[in-house]
């Protein structure tokens, strides 16, 4: 009797919940959503294209040929090193931006932690093979991140398990308080002779580069062009970076589809009658 009791109570339930609407978005989160879907080319195109994979091993290409030559030229007298950043240089975060354009949730540093907390960025293109052979030429790798101190223990688990080669938690130079690499860049400049730096990002070179100005940058780059492919190798990355920020600053916006509606007008289109 209880029994059949209890199986009726059961069955109530289910149709109940069977009467329920199906699950809609609300208006506001469709809203939220909405905000991030100015990644989804950018972000397909960094997880399916086949050129995304091409710019990455011709880079890493050039990095081993500009390393090479470096060091034949190389004079100092220090240990020879060289700096690379991790996020879209070594690891592939894009996972993290699809997570951004499926939930429409902004950057935040604790979200991008529910991330790196998890250990499972693959290995970009051609980087290991590039450090595996860094490393046969008896250079130091150091690693100039801006991801946070309490990120070190799930990054280096990260690539070890990848096979990155010559993982030393003192090689490893994450961000304390500032975003600028300069002082980190300087404290390893002053035991190494750095012969090469990689990374995604202008500011990863220095930051006197990576100083957007009223161009966004483009006239200290070209001033600067030679150290490209000798001194630097840059990595594409269309997701995010501090170009964006650059941008924001100059055309501002109240929400982000005004910044987009700012971003289409001072796009250079042409005329036509
Ligand atoms: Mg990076």
């Amino acid at each position: 009797m209880k029994k059949g009791l209890s199986f009726g109570i059961i069955l109530i339930i289910a149709f109940l919940h069977a009467c329920q609407p199906a699950e809609t978005t609300q208006p506001d989160e469709a809203a939220e959503i909405a905000n991030n879907q100015h990644l989804l080319m950018a972000t397909a195109w960094y997880q399916q294209s086949a050129e995304m994979a091409a710019c990455y091993y011709q880079a890493f290409y050039q990095a081993e040929t500009a390393l090479k030559n470096n060091l034949e030229n190389d004079e100092s007298d220090k240990p020879n090193a060289i700096v690379l950043d991790i996020d879209e240089t070594l690891l592939d975060n894009s996972p993290f931006q699809a997570k951004m354009i499926e939930t429409g949730k902004p950057y935040s540093s604790d979200f991008w932690k529910t991330w790196t907390d998890l250990g499972e960025a693959d290995a970009l293109p051609g980087a290991i093979e590039f450090l595996e052979k860094t490393k046969s030429m008896d250079v130091e790798i150091f690693y100039i991140s801006n991801r946070k101190t309490n990120e070190l223990d799930s990054s280096i688990e990260n690539m070890e398990t990848l096979g990155f080669p010559e993982i030393r938690r003192e090689h490893f130079l994450f961000k304390e308080e500032t975003s600028n690499k300069d002082a980190r860049r300087a404290i390893v400049q002053a035991d190494y002779d750095v012969l090469l730096y990689v990374g995604d990002n202008l500011n990863d070179y220095s930051n006197f580069l990576g100083d957007r100005q009223e161009d966004f940058g483009k006239s200290s780059l070209a001033e600067n062009k030679e150290i490209l492919g000798r001194d630097f190798i840059i990595l594409p990355n269309p997701m995010y970076g501090n170009w964006e920020q650059a941008l924001k600053a100059k055309y501002g916006g109240e929400t982000q589809a005004e910044f987009l509606e700012k971003l289409k007008e001072n796009l250079v289109s042409f005329d036509t009658e």
